[in-house]
């Protein structure tokens, strides 16, 4: 408890109550629970959770029954379950709120609406639904059931929010889904599956700041956890003073997109992994994402989505500063992000090899870009030479969940520019050797930040402020 209670102290600026997970402590500290809410400074919430709802009390309900009868009282709110018998009532005395919790860590239960409606046992009790969606869909009807209860207030106050990675934008995004207060954790001491730490919850999305007209902008795909695009938006948003946040919204299947456009104020997206070839189809697409044949940016327009492609730009800015017009290139890989590369590539003039693992999207993207295509193997890997002023690694090889280097049959000799669009949070293995080498390289983390730089001009209107912006990197020192 003194422990959980410095942990309140310290971040007491950017939370506005502490929950005492009792079900956590040691079970010596269990009697002197009523001392908590003396030992910090924000208005606590009780709760002592059963192992059947994910929590780790094993004691029996007789002996959380009286638990919570001899402690409630100093606190400001306990939660119940919604299935404990009226004794739990009784156990917690007037002036003490009740939070009257549902907790499925399996699912997302239906008609979840109707369910939240009916959780509370009298007017001065709080609704709360944790779900756990399994796929988008399910984090979609998480924020539908929540909009559907109308506008909260007095007698009608409600938390409804989804666990777990696909849950994400129901815990950001709680002015919008009406809900009471929203629950964070310490990233190193994480309380329940997709809570986020309060300095990302205060300093990078802004929560305070944020109300059911909160413009809604974020990044789509699967899996999204190493996307850094929030850590790149929401800072320039601050620095405009836009009145909007940009949050991760994980999607399986891209057609949700549409009726999470009609729950939310939703302006605009960056589209990555897996979608951005469904997302050139879904949209009215721009010159470029229709010679690409991918889209990475949607903004929403009166008729529908406007599909843009800020990947081509992106690529481009941080090579022109250091090879203009590169004459010849190999590109290793062919998915979505190769097409790009090859799309910006041949605009420059530059003559191309594109390797791949699988040999007929190779061919099939040299086909579309007058190049050259090769089998990622020994003899595709012997044409490089003669391709080797750039080299640009597009494949999705180098972050932990796909690690190695896909050229590692290749030796550097130093003169090659490497480029990475894969990025992380330091070198990836193929810029590691090929820095190692003498080589110049280009990081993807620079990609990444020019293409969000046009983004934020077509998702706001307005430059990205340059404040927020990530310094480029310093030009390659000169060889002899
Ligand atoms: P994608 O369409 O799924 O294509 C993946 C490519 O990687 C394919 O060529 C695939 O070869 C190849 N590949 C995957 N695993 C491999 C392995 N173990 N060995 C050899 N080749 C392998 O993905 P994408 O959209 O092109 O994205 C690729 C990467 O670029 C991602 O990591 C993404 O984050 C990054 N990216 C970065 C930026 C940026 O701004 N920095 C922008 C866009 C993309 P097969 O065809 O044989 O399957």
């Amino acid at each position: 408890m003194a422990r959980a209670a410095d942990l309140a102290r310290a971040n007491a600026a950017r939370i506005d109550m502490v929950e005492l997970r009792a079900d956590f402590l040691d079970g010596g500290e269990l009697p002197h629970l009523r001392r908590f809410p003396d030992m910090i400074g924000t208005p606590p919430i009780l709760t002592i959770r059963r192992a059947a709802e994910g929590g780790r009390f094993r004691g029996g309900e007789p002996a959380r029954r009286r638990l919570i009868a001899a402690a409630a009282g100093g606190y400001r709110y306990v939660d119940l379950e919604s299935d404990v018998d009226r004794s739990f009532d009784e156990a917690v005395p007037a002036g003490v709120r009740v939070i009257r919790s549902l907790h499925d860590t399996g699912g997302v239960p239906q008609p979840l609406g109707r369910i939240v409606r009916e959780l509370p046992r009298s007017p001065a009790e709080i609704a709360k639904a944790a779900v756990t969606p399994r796929i988008g869909r399910e984090m979609v009807d998480v924020i539908e059931a929540a909009r559907g209860l109308g506008a909260a207030g007095a007698g009608r106050e409600r938390i409804v929010l989804g666990m777990g990675r696909f849950g994400v934008p129901t815990r950001i995004l709680a002015a919008h889904l009406g809900n009471y207060l929203t629950f964070c954790s310490l990233a190193a001491r994480s309380a329940a599956p997709g809570h986020l730490d309060p300095d990302a919850m205060v300093d990078l999305y802004r929560f305070r700041s944020i109300h059911a007209g909160t413009r809604v902008l974020g990044v789509v795909g699967t899996p999204l956890s190493h996307s850094r695009s929030p850590q790149l938006h929401n800072p320039a948003l601050a620095a405009a003073a836009i009145d909007a946040v940009y949050v991760p919204i994980e999607l399986d299947d891209l057609a949700e997109l549409d009726r999470l456009a009609r729950l939310l104020p939703l302006d605009g997206c960056s589209v990555t992994i897996p979608h951005k070839s469904r997302a050139a189809r879904m949209s009215d697409a721009g010159e470029t994402v229709r010679r690409v044949g991918a889209c990475n940016t949607l903004v929403r327009t009166p008729n529908g989505w406007r599909g843009e492609n800020t990947d081509v730009r992106g690529f481009l800015a941080p090579l022109r500063r250091m090879v203009p017009a590169p004459r010849r290139a190999a590109v290793v890989g062919a998915g979505g992000a190769a097409r790009a590369v090859a799309f910006a590539l041949r605009s420059l003039g530059t003559e191309l090899l594109i390797l791949n693992r699988t040999a007929e999207r190779a061919r099939a993207l040299a086909l579309e870009h007058g190049a050259m295509a090769a089998r990622l193997d020994a003899s595709g890997l012997a044409r490089v030479p003669a391709y080797s002023e750039l080299i640009v690694q597009t494949t999705s090889m180098g972050l932990p969940d796909n690690p190695g280097d896909p050229l590692a049959a290749y030796a550097f000799r130093g003169h090659e520019v490497v480029y990475d669009l894969v990025y992380g949070e330091g070198l990836t293995p193929i810029l590691q050797r090929a820095r190692e080498a003498g080589c110049a390289v280009i990081d993807g983390r620079q990609m990444l930040a020019e293409q969000a730089y046009e983004q934020f001009r077509l998702f706001t209107g307005r430059e990205f402020p340059e404040s927020a912006r990530t310094p480029p990197a310093a030009p390659p020192a000169a060889t002899a």
